[in-house]
């Protein structure tokens, strides 16, 4: 079926919902794969910074400057600026949209601790993070989804998109297929803003729901557009034990504190002034060496996340449900218990490379792709550098994806449709056509169990040469072994099998992307820790990596972008001390 619109939207996440109500002159459509409000923003937890300085002295530079100190310097400054300034704006444009965030007692927004947010340039911890109790995802999608009816958005459930359309490269639609019935349809737009958020469900232990299978970015990738800095991948120090449930960092905000098999706090050891609020690569990376020294609980590979001296009354008030995620997946009791986490796979820093009004830029000179937009985790702008602060990718999708809304307004305003290219359909068709008609003999589980496996063990929070070559020749058996997947189920509607089998595709080549990246950067920066070369090394590798796939099967070219510093000394890179 073909359906012509100004805008397609696909993602019902934060970004894309922000970015759509920003056209209320618009025909507007938003494709997404599960039903709108299940998107994996509504599983955020903790709440969304912005130097509101409601309980305290807060400055947006302060949070600008936290932002790249947090991202290790791998940060574009000018985009953290933005960031930061406007996530003030944005919050408030949340409210007055009527999200029930938690109150002050003289009725302003309540705001607590998070990690890496501090006061006056680094000197403590600040209450930065806007919430709406332990929910503060699922409000606000609640509260977006309701205001983008009321805009007379177009919401297309449960469509999968597989293919971005471009004409002598102006973007120009998408070709999707109807989960339902099992049809392909086409999407011609003027424009088309990618929100399909992140590829967690590549590591065995994620925080990630099932959909975070890194669609958007490998759409794109296979276009000819690169991804930057997937190397960067963010693992959160607080996953429940082998499960990877997140328990939000709103606990240690609270005052909840780690606690090893010795029964010491250790974090208090190694960052005596920020302790159990470090940035999270520090705080992930402490619990493995806890747990390599021999200090993790009864020997084994995982710590305490402990909450008890809270006391019941701020548990139930303030982290209800993270509290009885404790109760459900391990019958831990969270008020007398401590609970047993290890660091889990939780957000990409990196992804579709665009400039600060969410246009994707294909190239070191910053080569905009006309009519092509992405925003929220499937982008890079890049804010989050080597590694994301708790609470700044909320704002980065409010932020940036109403930015995006913006740009988009604009562009329709001033650009016809390109004309669809010949034969638009076909890359989809084939697509699905050869995995119904595989007679190879692979099973997208045993590939996508493996690829998860091998994530965990080998591209996870300490990486080595030796570990990534493996991990090199894994992903490329993998990748043949995908090419010859075959479906049990031959049917049409609801074929959820099918599903799967092109969404692992999508994994693959993220996690492709992301070992090559990660093998190449021969230093140790934010989230990206080489124990061979435990060192950040600014004078060659300040810079972003550029992955673009390339014509041979296996083939991965990289390339590299400046960094953009501002002119002011207080954001030079420097030695992250805390
Ligand atoms: C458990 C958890 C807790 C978190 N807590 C916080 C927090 O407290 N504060 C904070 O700042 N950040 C938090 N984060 C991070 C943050 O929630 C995410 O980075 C953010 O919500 C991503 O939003 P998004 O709009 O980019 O994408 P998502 O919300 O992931 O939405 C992606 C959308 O794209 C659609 N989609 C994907 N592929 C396709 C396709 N092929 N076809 C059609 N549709 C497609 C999906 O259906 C979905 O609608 C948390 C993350 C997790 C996992």
């Amino acid at each position: 079926m073909y359906q012509k619109f100004d805008v397609v939207i696909v993602g019902s996440g934060g970004a894309g919902l922000m970015a759509a109500m920003q056209l209320p002159n618009a025909s507007v459509a938003v494709l997404t794969k599960v039903y709108p409000t299940r998107s994996h923003t509504g599983a955020a937890q903790g709440g969304v910074a912005a130097a509101l300085g409601n309980q305290e002295e807060d400055h947006w530079k302060w949070h600008m400057y936290d932002t790249v100190k947090g991202g290790d310097y791998l940060v574009d400054q000018p985009a953290a600026e933005i960031l930061a300034r406007e996530a003030i704006d944005a919050v408030y444009e949340l409210e007055h949209r009527g999200l029930p965030f938690n109150r002050t007692a003289d009725g302003r927004i309540d705001q607590r601790r998070f990690g890496g947010h501090t006061r006056n340039f680094g000197e403590g911890p600040v209450r930065r993070s806007c919430y709406a109790a332990d929910r503060t995802g699922h409000m606000i999608l609640q509260t977006m989804y309701q205001s983008a009816i009321k805009n007379q958005v177009r919401f297309f459930n449960e469509f999968l998109v597989l293919d971005l359309l471009f004409n002598d490269g102006v973007a120009c639609g998408v070709v999707a297929l109807e989960i339902r019935t099992g049809e392909i349809h086409t999407f011609h737009a003027k424009t088309i803003l990618f929100a399909t958020g992140g590829y967690g469900r590549a590591w065995r232990v994620t925080s990630n729901a099932f959909a975070c299978m890194g669609d958007g970015m490998s759409i794109a990738y296979r276009r000819g557009i690169p991804l930057q800095d997937m190397e960067m991948y963010q693992f959160h120090p607080t996953g429940i034990y082998k499960v990877g449930v997140l328990l939000s960092e709103a606990a240690r905000g609270e005052g909840g504190k780690l606690l090893n098999d010795k029964g010491e706090y250790f974090m208090e050891r190694y960052m005596p002034t920020l302790k159990d609020l470090a940035p999270r690569d520090i705080v992930s990376r402490c619990i493995v060496q806890e747990v390599n020294e021999g200090r993790g609980i009864n020997g084994k590979d995982y710590v305490y996340l402990d909450v008890r001296h809270l006391g019941a009354k701020v548990i139930h008030e303030k982290l209800p449900d993270i509290t009885d995620f404790a109760r459900n997946y391990l019958g831990v009791e969270p008020i007398t218990e401590p609970v047993p986490i290890q660091p889990t796979a939780h957000y990409a820093m990196g992804g579709i490379p665009t400039d600060v009004d969410a246009r994707v830029v294909i190239d070191d000179q910053w080569t905009p792709q006309p009519g092509f937009y992405a925003a929220g985790e499937v982008a890079c702008v890049s804010v989050h550098g080597a590694n994301r602060l708790g609470t700044n990718s909320l704002v980065d999708l409010i932020v940036f994806g109403r930015r995006a809304g913006k740009h988009m307004a604009k562009f329709i305003a001033e650009n016809d449709h390109a004309p669809l290219p010949t034969g638009y359909e076909e890359h989809s068709r084939e697509l699905v056509d050869r995995l119904y008609s595989s007679t190879g003999n692979e099973s997208a589980t045993r590939i996508r169990s493996d690829l998860q496996n091998m994530m965990i063990d080998k591209v996870f929070v300490e990486r080595t040469e030796k570990g990534l070559r493996e991990s090199l020749e894994g992903i490329d058996e993998l990748q043949d072994a995908y090419s010859k997947v075959q479906l049990q189920d031959k049917g049409k509607q609801f074929n959820t099998e099918l599903v799967e089998a092109v969404e692992l595709g999508f994994l693959l080549d993220c996690a492709e992307a992301t070992i090559h990246g990660a093998l190449a950067r021969t230093e140790s920066r934010g989230a990206h820790f080489r124990l061979d070369y435990p060192n950040r090394d600014d004078a060659n590798w300040l810079k972003h990596t550029l992955a673009y796939k390339g014509t041979g099967a296996h083939d991965v070219r990289l390339e590299y972008k400046d960094v953009i510093l501002i002119d002011d000394p207080i954001f030079k890179p420097k030695e992250r001390k805390y």
